[in-house]
């Protein structure tokens, strides 16, 4: 791999579990959701791309099994109208 090749990264939050996009070459990310700020060299990516369609697809695959919804996912149950 060519130095300076950017990859994709998925980042759980350790601390409400929401899963975020970063960049390689980033040292921390601030989680979207919390605000909680994580260091990627402690909280390595549970999946990398090269690709930002492929990353995007692999973080849709991830939340539709319920990964990275948060600690919260009885809010969206509930928000539902069904
Ligand atoms: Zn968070």
């Amino acid at each position: 791999m060519a130095p300076g090749t950017k990859r994709y990264l998925i980042i759980r939050c350790e601390k409400c579990g929401r899963l975020t996009l970063a960049r390689s070459g980033s040292a921390s990310r601030t989680c979207p959701s919390c605000g909680h700020r994580q260091r990627i060299s402690t909280n390595p990516p549970i999946a990398s791309s090269e690709s930002p369609e492929e990353i995007r697809k692999i973080l849709g695959a991830l939340k539709s099994r319920g990964i990275g919804s948060g600690p919260s996912r009885h809010k969206d149950l509930r928000r539902g109208t069904q």
